[in-house]
């Protein structure tokens, strides 16, 4: 199952990219890392990553094995750019080019561009990333199209053979949550519940069925709607308990 390749993980310390990591660290020999610090309004997303990766790691010593370096990059230079829901204090609403606030601007392709440097240097053929095309807020820049172009692009850039990987592409959020279960079981599952922070108002405070957060933003609705929904599916599997 597992290719001799090595692959590099974009980690934020989310459930998507914790499902990634999971991912990345069943089929890959070694496994990094890389996450940016682009003036987040809340900086608990780092520390959330930081709980996450020692969470993951005492709980598989097998995958701890395959985990090797983390690289966090600081990129600023976002809030310079200007005004967003994640780096400013704006309200989240939708604007007039039809995309939220919380919309960064060329966040991911330059996050993947930095990820495709690195993984060069470090001699990693595979970048994974959590972007997902379904039951998403419409990020262009998440879009299958604009992943196979940039792997092209970086490709002919970098005279590489890279390859940028997107297990949740067609994944519904509830389907995000079954591919966790499938690859860790209900230990990765609570993992992910318990440590993972997804609210973007950057709030830990309650602890709801489906994890942490303010519950009222779009990425906590999201979130938790995902979560009822893959609670129901795996009801009407009959729940694999004693598992
Ligand atoms: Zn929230």
């Amino acid at each position: 199952m597992s290719s001799k390749n090595g692959a590099l993980v974009v980690f934020s310390g989310g459930q998507d990219s914790t499902t990634c990591l999971a991912w990345a660290l069943a089929h890959f020999e070694r496994v990094e890392t890389i996450g940016f610090n682009y003036g987040q309004r809340h900086a608990i997303e780092m520390d959330c990553r930081q709980d996450v990766l020692e969470h993951l790691r005492r709980q598989r010593p097998d995958w701890s094995a395959r985990l090797d370096q983390d690289t966090v990059l600081s990129l600023d230079v976002f809030q310079q750019l200007g005004e967003t829901a994640l780096t400013h204090d704006v309200e989240i609403a939708m604007t007039q080019t039809g995309l939220p606030s919380t919309f960064v601007p060329g966040r991911n392709l330059v996050f993947l561009t930095l990820a495709a440097a690195q993984a060069y240097r470090r001699g990693l053929k595979h970048i994974v990333t959590g972007v997902c095309e379904t039951d998403f807020s419409g990020y262009p820049d998440c879009r299958d199209d604009a992943m196979k172009a940039l792997q092209v692009a970086l490709n002919l850039g970098m005279e590489s053979r890279l390859v940028i990987d997107t297990p949740l592409m067609w994944l519904t959020k509830a389907k995000t949550w079954g591919l966790a279960r499938e690859l860790g079981g209900q230990p990765l599952v609570d993992l992910i519940l318990e440590h993972t922070h997804t609210c973007y108002l950057g709030q830990r405070g309650q602890r709801h069925p489906w994890g942490h957060g303010c519950g009222a933003c779009p990425a906590c609705a999201l979130r938790a709607a995902g979560y009822l929904q893959y609670v129901g599916e795996e009801g009407e599997y009959g729940l694999k308990s004693g598992e």
